[in-house]
C-alpha cells in the first residue's frame, strides 16, 4: 500500500519527555503558522471495537490513543500509530486537529519556535455513559493562564435531567 503523503518532507519534530505529561512532541525547527505538521495515524476501528479494547482498562487510565473521526470511525494510534499520538493536550494550544475526508491532521495555528512543545485542544466529547470520575480522569494541568481544568468538552457536564422530565419523555 502506498503512503499517500510519502512525498512530503519529514516534519521537524521529535518525541521526548514532556513537562506536561509523559512523552510529548517538540519542534526541532521553526514551524510556520498554518503548516500541516503530521497526520494522526493508526488503525481505523469502530466505536464498538474501541469500547471493547479499552473499556476494561484500569480506572484512571486515560493513556489510550484514540481519536474520534466521526460517528463510525475511531483511530487507534496504539496500533500502527506515529508521533502524532504523543502530542499533548493544552487549553491554549499552538496546533489544532483537522479532520479532512476521514483523515486527521495536526496543523500549526501560530508560529512555533524550535524546542517548543506541540499541543492541541483534545476537546474530548462528553457522553451519556461517562463514569462519575470522568472529570478527574481527564483533568487538565496544562498550567496555561486560561486552563479550563479539563480536556473534556463542554467543560462542565450538562445539568442532569430531572426524573419528572425524563418520565415525560417519549
Ligand atoms: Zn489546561
Amino acid at each position: 500500500m502506498s503512503r499517500p503523503d510519502a512525498r512530503e518532507e519529514a516534519p521537524p519534530i521529535e518525541v521526548r519527555e514532556s513537562p506536561l505529561h509523559g512523552l510529548g512532541v517538540f519542534a526541532t525547527a521553526r514551524i510556520a503558522r498554518g503548516r500541516r505538521i503530521v497526520e494522526y495515524r493508526g488503525e481505523r476501528i469502530s466505536h464498538a471495537e474501541a469500547d471493547r479494547r479499552y473499556d476494561h482498562k484500569e480506572p484512571g487510565d486515560n493513556h489510550t490513543f484514540l481519536f474520534t473521526v466521526d460517528a463510525h470511525t475511531v483511530i487507534d494510534a496504539g496500533v500502527d500509530g506515529n508521533e502524532a499520538r504523543f502530542v499533548n493536550h493544552s487549553c491554549e494550544p499552538n496546533c489544532e486537529s483537522v479532520i479532512e475526508a476521514g483523515r486527521v491532521f495536526i496543523d500549526a495555528i501560530r508560529i512555533i519556535v524550535p524546542g517548543e512543545e506541540l499541543t492541541y485542544d483534545y476537546q474530548i466529547q462528553r457522553a451519556a455513559d461517562d463514569p462519575p470520575d470522568i472529570d478527574q480522569v481527564f483533568a487538565c494541568r496544562c498550567g496555561r493562564e486560561r486552563c479550563r481544568g479539563t480536556m473534556l468538552w463542554p467543560p462542565r457536564p450538562p445539568p442532569p435531567r430531572s426524573r419528572e422530565r425524563r418520565a415525560r419523555g417519549r
